[in-house]
């Protein structure tokens, strides 16, 4: 049986694979970027003028009485200073007038005005006045031809503006995989039924669905029989037309635990059955030679959960964020497996205190609705103290 860490590795070495597709850029956002984004021009394009005010030239000016001889709005093509010793009114957004090296502040001059003739003084000491200033330089951002964004990333706001900004209407993303999620077992009926004495309703493929949902993503949902004729044909055909499987159930040593067996005559490569955790220890992951993925989750309701905010979640967001908490209370766990406690966090002194919330073990799913996380663990030690640090599993 493989550790935690391990089973993590050979999840990260094995993504799935993705088509390139170009979107418009609305519909990119949270998609990752496939292309590298280059710099069309400089950032700023032009000297740019950066708080409304005066522009001028700071070795020629006449700091005494400064005659204005002209108005540069955003958006107007390039003036020109006819005399050195002169400014002109400049706005925030507009190109600085060819001659003009510095601008000041609206609020650290007064202009006055009498008919067309409009001359100010400053209201600051002159010694306050650096040259340059208030000029957002031309390429002092970025350099035409830089990268700006380089393909791999997450698409979020601020790389949607970087983009609007070099003209991308359209751009090259990974396409989001088309998932199936597959809930196994004879136990389990519809939401809408209600259930025999012997039965309960299944649940799992709907937090699986939902938990896709927060990250955009709209799987699929099968439910299918713990019979081997219908779970080879039915699986070979869901894998057919899926890049991703996440199957709930069927994974473990009962009789009728048919999905690693019928994986494996389907021609799957199984990459690790079993993991040295609890929850969760039955856990199969695979994939076809074609590079589609196969999680197998055990059906216990907080395995399931688990095992998906453990393996499945990171690599469908392609970010791996470690947290810590601080657990709050003794746990003793004395089997050599990870422990993942369901724990709700709270701030103490500025820290982030973790509660574990036991429970009564994988199938007690009504105790997660108490708690945002699971708190890890590791296998190697027995007795974990309150004040120690722990990794976080974070659901909520
Ligand atoms: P299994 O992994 O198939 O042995 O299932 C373990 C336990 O999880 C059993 O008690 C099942 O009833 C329960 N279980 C399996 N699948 C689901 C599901 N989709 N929704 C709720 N409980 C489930
Ligand atoms: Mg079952």
């Amino acid at each position: 049986m493989i550790s935690v860490e391990e089973a993590l590795k050979i999840v990260q070495a094995n993504p799935h694979t993705t088509a390139v597709v170009e979107l418009p850029l609305m519909a990119s956002v949270g998609k990752i970027l496939a292309e590298n984004i280059l710099a069309d021009r400089d950032f700023p394009p032009f000297n740019r003028v950066a708080m409304d005010g005066l522009a001028f030239c700071f070795e020629k000016i006449d700091f005494q009485k400064i005659v204005i001889e002209n108005i540069q709005f955003a958006g107007e093509a390039q003036k020109t200073l006819q005399d050195a010793s002169k400014g002109i009114e400049v706005m925030t957004g507009a190109i600085l007038p060819l001659g003009c090296d510095t601008v000041v502040r609206y609020e650290d001059i007064n202009i006055q005005q009498d008919g067309e003739a409009k001359w100010t003084s400053l209201s600051i000491p002159k010694e306050e006045i650096v040259k340059g200033q208030n000029v957002h330089v031309q390429g002092s951002d970025r350099h035409a031809g830089e990268v700006l964004l380089q393909k791999g990333i997450k698409i979020s706001p601020a790389e949607i503006a970087v983009m609007a900004s070099v003209g991308k209407s359209k751009v090259q993303v990974h396409s989001t995989p088309k998932i199936a999620i597959i809930s196994t077992g004879d136990e389990l009926v519809e939401i809408d039924k209600t259930p025999l004495a012997y039965q309960i309703r299944t649940s799992n493929a709907y937090m699986l669905s939902a938990a896709l949902r927060q990250i955009g993503i709209e799987a699929s949902t099968f439910h299918l029989i713990d019979e081997e004729k219908t779970l080879y044909q039915k699986l070979k055909e869901i894998i057919a037309a899926y890049n991703i499987l996440l199957l709930s159930g069927g994974v473990s040593a009962g009789k009728k635990d048919f999905v690693p067996a019928i994986l494996a005559d389907l021609g799957l490569e199984k990459l690790f059955h079993k993991v040295a955790q609890k929850p969760g220890k039955p856990m199969w992951f695979g994939k076809t030679p074609t590079g589609k993925i196969i999680f197998a989750l055990p059906g216990n309701p907080v395995s399931t959960f688990l095992c998906f905010c453990k393996y499945v979640l990171p690599t469908l967001k392609s970010e791996s964020k470690h947290e810590e908490v601080i657990l709050d209370k003794d746990i003793i766990f004395k089997p050599d497996l990870t422990y993942f406690v369901p724990v709700k966090t709270y701030f103490e002194a500025g820290k982030m205190m973790a509660k574990p919330f036991l429970g009564s073990g994988s199938a007690d799913f009504a105790n997660l609705t108490d708690c945002d996380g699971f708190v890890e663990l590791p296998a190697s030690t027995q007795i974990f103290k309150a004040g120690e640090v722990f990794g976080f599993v974070r659901f909520r």
